[in-house]
């Protein structure tokens, strides 16, 4: 099923194009990556999705029941269920794993759920925590953790917020070998369940995560394929590989 479609979008900026008659559909499930050079318009397309940059033109619709996202605002989109994460963690540093996982889980509503939420609360912090690699960490003090930590911490905390989409961007920047590793598991078992798109500049990291490509270039999707085939595309080489 389509989860998310953009069509025929365009964002200009003080009369410069940014975004020129973009479309490009996401499925409520799987890995998508989104690569470009710099200036292609990858962070304004994830500022359109979450309702952060307007188009002046063009529709974003969302969801079986296709909700007009233009029309949400950004804390309505993110309710929704579009989760982003950014290049810099933004964890609370003095607080613990546990505390920054519990301050990012939905609210309970009614009176049962509040009488029942403190244990499902625990329940579903672990579970979390399992999921992204922190489940030993619970208790420490997020400022003491490494930047790959700090990164899966931030993805458990959207994951609180029960994402169906995901919006990633340059996950595995400044990453060891070994958390590079550990972050292409995470996404593609994350992937199975939603849809979960990453920004990427790496190539490499783009090779691991072994999914369908979108390139954009100016604005407008130039091509779009499994890395091996966008990447032997002439046009792509042009204007992604400078050769
Ligand atoms: P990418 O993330 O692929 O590097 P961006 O989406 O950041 O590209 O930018 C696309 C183009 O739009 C760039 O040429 C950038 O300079 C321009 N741009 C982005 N945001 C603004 C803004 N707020 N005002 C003016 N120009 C902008």
């Amino acid at each position: 099923m389509r989860l998310l479609e953009v069509s025929g979008v365009s964002v200009t900026f003080d009369g410069f194009r940014a975004i020129d008659n973009l479309s490009l559909a996401v499925e409520d499930r799987g890995l998508r990556a989104v690569i470009g050079p710099n200036g292609a318009g990858k962070t304004t397309f994830m500022d359109i999705v979450t309702g952060k940059t307007r188009p002046d033109e063009g529709r974003v619709v969302w969801g079986e029941e296709n909700a007009n996202l233009l029309k949400l605002r950004e804390s309505r989109i993110a309710q929704a269920g579009i989760g982003r994460k950014f290049q810099r963690p933004t964890v609370f540093e003095d607080q613990t794993v546990r505390e920054n996982l519990a301050m990012s889980l939905k609210a309970p509503r009614g009176p049962f759920a509040v009488l029942f939420a403190r244990r499902a609360e625990e329940g579903r912090i672990r579970g979390i925590a399992d999921e992204v690699g922190l489940a030993g960490q619970l208790s420490r003090r997020s400022g003491e953790l490494s930047h790959g930590q700090k990164q899966w911490l931030e993805i458990g905390m959207l994951l609180a917020q029960d994402p169906r989409l995901l919006l990633v961007d340059e996950p595995a920047a400044g990453m060891t070998p070994a958390e590079r590793e550990h972050t292409t598991d995470l996404l593609r078992r994350l992937a199975r369940d939603r849809a979960v798109v990453v920004v990427e500049h790496d190539m490499d990291f783009v090779r691991r995560l072994d999914c369908r490509v979108t390139v954009l270039h100016e604005g407008s999707v130039l091509a779009e394929g499994s890395l091996d085939f966008v990447t032997s595309n002439p046009d792509v080489i042009d204007v992604y590989l400078g050769r």
